[in-house]
């Protein structure tokens, strides 16, 4: 009867006490349908692709049916937003269906974000809009692309209810994935309510599920913090990088295993420029794309505090002083890569110096860099269309005398750079002109068509796909304005 019935389930988190969560199923919505599927997601969960069109799929993932084996809850957790300690979130509309263990024997939680309300939802509806829910799916499946730890999508399915928001829109969910969702906050809730036995819980549950080698240590619980500090300054190099903003750096926003999580009002750079700001309710910039790295640190401050209970100060210390080094190493790898340099002191006044002239010059981030990789190093190649990329043409030449004479220093010719770096420079990225298109084509048409056209070019950013040429574009003049807010 059940079209999902051989998804095996195994559901740890549901397994810790009610101080972690409350068990509830969503609340089911009028008519709902599919609007998007990611054959990716289904090979991970081990999901045939024709089970996408069975009546089960969609009745399940709008919340409609729950599968045999889920135990669907909402979590609990806190966090800091902007700055500020918000004692209780928790799942406000996300519900975790469970934990699916495909044939592969590598685990997924599967929860459905727009799914009702919830113990914890405060003031809100409980729901997400369509909009919103097509830029999750979208960017998370983009980052992947990308190579960047993140949350996966599986699918979205839309309803005709309406949702209030700044106007009226009309509901649907989006199906994540991740081994876990557990977040810094899901620490500090704990810290500041002085249940420390529970923060023991927490940080042995992820020990033994998702760090179990650091049980080896001496000391778990300061290599436990060292090892989420160093992979979120991992992330934050690779966000970095690859000019990602993510607009809501909260903690409860900040995945334990180093995930880009909850895709809101984030935006990829275009115009260069290291002050941008993606959410328009972020007035003071705290989360503009040059803080990013700060704030990674400090959210990671805030996961040392909450986990202090557990460790000596000075451990949790010194497990925090992995962050600068890491994030500064990083960084400078991937932007040497970017430039076709090679990772040594030498190169970083190559990669800042570019990094000045960019701003300068509003210089398109994502088309530059793939422009680079058929930069001629031969001395005084004119390299026009790399360098008409700037305003002023003369600051680059400079720029590009020094650089070209690092690469004949280098020894590698420039077809095997170019090809190295057409491997680390994305040529497409999810511009939030693409997520609007292919927003407005379903809001306005009901067709659904350019979510997987744009979730399948996305998918393999790296390689040339000259059939899509204009989706590697500057934004078109009617997409300059699109505001994007907190609100989804
Ligand atoms: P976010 O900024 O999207 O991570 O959301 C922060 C908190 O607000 C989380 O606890 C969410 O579950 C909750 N939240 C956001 N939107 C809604 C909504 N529409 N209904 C209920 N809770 C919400
Ligand atoms: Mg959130």
């Amino acid at each position: 009867m059940n079209a999902l019935k051989h998804l095996a389930f195994d559901n740890r988190y549901a397994t810790l006490s009610e101080a972690f969560h409350t068990r509830l199923a969503p609340t089911p919505v009028p008519d709902p349908y599919l609007v998007a599927w990611n054959p990716n997601a289904f090979e991970l969960l081990g999901l045939d692709h024709d089970k996408a069109r069975h009546p089960d799929f969609v009745t399940t993932f709008a919340g409609n049916m729950t599968p045999a084996g889920a135990d669907p809850l909402a979590a609990i957790y806190a966090g800091h937003q902007f700055g500020h300690y918000v004692p209780q979130l928790g799942d406000g509309r996300a519900i975790l269906l469970g934990e699916v263990v495909p044939p592969d024997g590598n685990r997924w939680e599967v929860q459905l974000k727009g799914a009702g309300r919830t113990p914890y939802s405060r003031g809100g509806d409980g729901r997400a809009v369509l909009r919103s829910s097509i830029r999750e799916y979208l960017c998370s499946e983009a980052m992947h692309g990308l190579g960047i730890p993140t949350t996966r999508a599986l699918c979205i399915t839309g309803t005709d209810m309406p949702v209030m928001r700044e106007s009226v829109e009309t509901g649907a969910l989006v199906t994540r994935l991740a081994p876990s969702f557990i977040r810094f906050g899901s620490f500090e809730v704990f810290f500041y309510r002085d249940q420390h036995d529970e923060i023991k819980t927490l940080a042995d549950f992820t020990l033994r599920h998702y760090f179990p080698e650091l049980l080896e240590e001496a000391k778990p619980y300061p290599a436990l913090l060292r090892e989420v500090t160093q992979r979120t300054a991992k992330l934050m190099a690779q966000w970095q990088a690859v000019g990602f903003c993510h607009g809501v750096m909260n903690t409860d926003n900040m995945s334990i295993l180093g995930l880009t999580l909850d895709y809101g009002p984030y935006g990829f750079m275009e115009a260069y420029d290291p002050t941008y700001i993606c959410n328009h309710s972020d007035h003071d910039g705290r989360y503009a794309y040059d803080q990013q790295p700060n704030i990674g640190a400090w959210n990671c401050t805030c996961l040392a505090q909450a986990m202090l209970p557990l460790m000596e100060l000075e451990e949790a210390k010194e497990a925090l002083a992995i962050y600068g080094e890491t994030f500064a190493t990083e960084y400078m790898r991937l932007m040497c890569a970017k430039l076709g340099l090679l990772f040594e002191e030498a190169s970083a006044p190559l990669v800042t110096g570019l990094l000045d002239l960019m701003a300068q010059n509003a210089v398109d981030y994502t088309i530059f860099f793939r422009s680079l990789a058929q930069f001629d190093s031969g001395a005084n190649a004119p390299n026009t269309e790399i360098r008409d990329q700037f305003l002023k043409r003369e600051s680059f030449d400079a720029w590009a005398s020094g650089y070209s004479k690092r690469l004949r220093a280098s020894g590698s010719g420039d077809q095997v750079r170019a090809m190295q770096m057409n491997a680390v420079n994305p040529k497409f990225v999810l511009r939030n002109y693409l997520a609007e298109a292919a927003i407005r084509k379903a809001r306005d048409e009901r067709d659904y068509t350019e979510i997987e056209l744009l979730r399948s070019i996305l998918a393999k950013p790296f390689d040339e796909q000259s059939e899509f040429e204009d989706y590697a574009k500057e934004p078109p003049d009617w997409a300059k304005k699109i505001e994007v807010s907190c609100s989804s």
